[in-house]
């Protein structure tokens, strides 16, 4: 696409998941002149969740694809445009904002950046063909398939213990797998953990395969110290190794934390006028669909206040 009149906008969504969906939902209906890109899938991460339990006005649930689906439907029956594109640079010294796709560049007078983060991966065999079938990445959306199963949670940061408290909550018993023999984990959160009579901790063990039939029973495991193999019988596995925001191209243009994620205001704004941030990709983040729809609306609303200065 060549720089052009149609190339220009008000405002540019970068990201199509719940945050980015939102935003165009009130942009929309604004009736602002506003472009959504999308590398992906339209409807973001919630797309691979099996069954959303907590995203409110559905109360039998609804899987994360019909979701994700319903919010892109929604958002272009106001006539939101959409591109499927990689925005692979900003640059945002002018009045008229680029943005550089890997299909061409398009501008606008305000941004909001909403293309969430990524889980880190074990890559170990099994964990892709169970994902969604015992394998999940998140115990507040998948936590309340595994009532009374035993379960284990690999990581040893924040996260993973958080995943293993919350767990605890329902599950029979939750083993933690950590690579180390120490947590990474805040004082206050390991304290809670080891105070929890149903969580147990495998130290200086990695995950080798996730094994099972149609759905996960065990877990290949390896001590890192001796070398020894044994199994581990489960019916869930948590992977809580990590998230990484897909900031890559936005380190130095706009304000990042030490994490990588977007720095903003209460407005969503960055420090850059008229760049927002809304998601997974900012900084504080609840990691929730509805938290992202949420920031995206709030994002859309003060990106419009802006747009009418
Ligand atoms: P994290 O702090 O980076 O911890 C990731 C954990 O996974 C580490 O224990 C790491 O082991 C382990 N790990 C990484 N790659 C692995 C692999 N391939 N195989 C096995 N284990 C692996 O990530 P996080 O827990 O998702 O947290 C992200 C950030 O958010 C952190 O800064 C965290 O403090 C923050 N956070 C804060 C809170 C809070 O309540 N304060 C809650 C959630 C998250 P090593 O320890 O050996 O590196």
């Amino acid at each position: 696409m060549g720089k052009s009149a149609n190339t220009d906008y008000e405002l540019i969504i970068v990201g199509g998941g719940p945050a980015g969906l939102t935003a165009g939902i009130y942009a929309a209906r604004s009736r602002l002149n506003c472009l959504l890109i999308e590398k992906g899938m339209f409807g973001g991460m919630i797309v691979t969740a099996e069954l959303v339990e907590n995203f409110p006005g559905f109360p039998d649930g609804i899987s994360g694809y019909d979701l994700g689906e319903l919010l892109y439907q929604q958002a272009v029956r106001f006539g939101l445009k959409t591109q499927t594109a990689e925005v692979t640079a900003l640059e945002l010294h002018n009045a008229q904002k680029l943005v550089k796709t890997g299909e061409g560049t398009v501008s606008a007078k305000a941004v909001i950046l909403a293309g969430g983060s990524e889980r880190i991966k074990l890559d170990v065999p099994g964990e892709a063909k169970y994902t969604g079938r015992g394998v999940s990445y998140c115990a507040t959306c998948d936590g309340a398939f595994f009532q009374d199963a035993k379960v284990a949670v690999i990581g040893g940061g924040n996260s993973a213990v958080i995943e293993a408290l919350q767990l605890a909550k329902l599950a029979q018993k939750v083993t933690v797998i950590h690579r180390r023999d120490q947590l990474r984990a805040t004082r206050a959160n390991q304290e809670k953990a080891f105070a929890e009579p149903k969580i147990e901790f495998l130290w200086n063990t990695v995950v080798k395969a996730v094994e099972g039939g149609d759905f996960v029973q065990g877990l290949r495991l390896r001590d890192v110290v001796t070398g020894k193999e044994s199994t581990l019988d489960v019916a869930g596995v948590f992977v809580s190794v990590g998230l990484k925001p897909n900031t890559g191209y936005l380190k130095g243009v706009v304000p990042l934390d030490d994490y990588g994620y977007i720095i903003t205001d209460k407005k969503m704004e960055t420090e850059v006028p008229g760049v927002f941030a809304a998601g997974d990709i900012r900084y504080e983040s609840g990691r929730q669909s509805i938290i992202a729809a949420g920031d995206g609306a709030t994002a859309a609303i003060f990106a419009e206040r802006y747009l009418g200065q």
